[in-house]
């Protein structure tokens, strides 16, 4: 770790990690983060060669638009160098890097990004992400198919859609350009941190701590608070009240402060092929933090994947939604037994008859019927009988309703 006075950049490898794959930069104009990936030897590698590249771009320019250019330009540089490291060890493979990048010209920044890092602007005590992850999860929540707090716990939440690397040729780098003032603090970092520290705990660290280099090592801390599962990198950026940058020298963190190592990697990873030969499960171990082609076959086939994951998710529900209904249609149709168990007397087509079931109804639904016509008028019976027969009366079963049918045909013979 090292510092100046308006910028700082520090890295750790974290609490769980062996190798710290992230690089970082602070110089008198440039501002990076990087975060290596893929491979057993390839992660570090990747992100020091892209920092070793792109800092030759850390110079004053004329204008925002040439800083953007010249930006750009070094990230496709260091993708070209990527490539060309891939070429000449076989075993970096499928290596990649992030790269979220800022170029100060006077009141703006030159902004150049891809993969997951992200560049935040705290101002006026708001944060606010300036750069969008290009990751899977992402695409998801963009396209409207899951919701952020979805895309935090997804399985495939570490998946980048772009990076630098030896997979595409002309990669796809966000560009912009943004302007900036006094007491604005740009942060730069690695998913290290912002998968693991919320955006509230980052502008509260921020809030906090007005010195540029505390505020970054209470932003590393919160990460091994957490328990720092990745490498965390930041680097934190002040705009002073002058506006003026100050003659500095350029600190370089992480993986890029190293010396190369590719090729006594590469000798390493030879002598230790018995063993992988002994533990075929140990050489297929895959990376957790990994990047895939941006391709459209692959697109889709995450996408259909994804799909499926949500289709048995929904059988499931269905299942359990079916077993609900099925023991609610069994107590519906007991309910329904129930009713037939029971009679009633009362009036029908001008006569007294005998009703199975219950008087009440389930809306449009009627639980009785007509059992058994009497032939006795309703015009015969005394008025108090008749208002009793046309409002029912109860019968505690079928003998009991039979009955009383009896003592009514004898009040409507006399
Ligand atoms: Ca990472």
């Amino acid at each position: 770790m090292a510092s100046n006075p308006k910028s700082v950049a520090v890295s750790h490898v974290g609490k769980i990690r062996s190798n710290n794959q992230d690089s970082g930069y602070a110089g008198a104009h440039l501002f990076v983060v990087a975060d290596g990936m893929g491979g057993h030897a390839g992660g570090d590698v990747a992100s020091a060669i892209a920092i070793k590249r792109i800092i030759d771009a850390d110079k004053a320019y004329e204008s925002a638009a040439d800083a953007e250019f010249a930006l750009k330009s070094a990230l496709i540089a260091a993708n070209s160098l990527l490539a060309e490291a891939v070429f000449e060890h076989q075993e970096l493979t499928g290596m990649g890097t992030t790269v979220s990048g800022l170029l100060r010209v006077g009141d703006e920044m030159a902004l150049a990004h891809i993969g997951d890092s992200r560049i935040y602007l705290y101002r006026d005590g708001e944060l606010t992400q300036v750069t969008a992850d290009h990751t899977f999860v992402q695409r998801l929540v963009d396209s409207g198919r899951i919701t952020p707090e979805e895309a935090a716990v997804h399985p495939r939440r570490s998946v980048l859609m772009r990076v630098l690397g030896d997979v595409d040729a002309s990669p796809e780098i966000d560009t912009t350009i943004v302007r900036t003032r006094p007491g604005d603090r740009w942060l730069i970092c690695s998913d290290g941190l912002s998968s693991y520290v919320t955006d509230d705990r980052i502008r509260s660290a921020l809030s906090h701590h007005p010195n540029t280099k505390d505020a970054a090592n209470r932003l590393v801390k919160e990460s091994l608070d957490q328990g720092a599962p990745d490498n965390v990198t930041v680097v934190l950026v002040d705009i002073d009240e002058s506006g003026e940058s100050s003659a500095h020298t350029p600190v370089i963190v992480g993986s890029a402060a190293q010396p190369l190592t590719y090729e006594s990697e590469a000798g390493r990873s030879a002598l230790r092929l018995p063993t992988l030969l002994l533990h075929p499960l140990k050489a297929t171990k895959p990376d957790p933090s990994h990047f895939e082609p941006e391709s459209e076959e692959y697109l889709t086939a995450l996408i259909d994947e994804d799909r499926r994951r949500a289709r048995r998710r929904r059988i499931t529900w269905l299942v359990a939604l079916a077993l609900v209904l099925a023991v609610v249609a069994t107590g519906i149709v007991a309910a329904y037994q129930w009713t037939q168990t029971r009679f009633y007397v009362g009036a029908y087509d001008g006569e007294v008859a005998i009703y199975q079931g219950v008087q009440q109804g389930l809306g449009p639904i009627r639980l009785s019927n007509v059992y058994e016509e009497t032939g006795i008028p309703l015009d015969d019976l005394p008025p108090y009988w008749l208002s009793s027969v046309e409002s029912t009366i109860n019968a505690d079963d079928l003998p009991d309703a039979r009955a009383i049918v009896d003592r009514l045909e004898v009040m409507a013979d006399e």
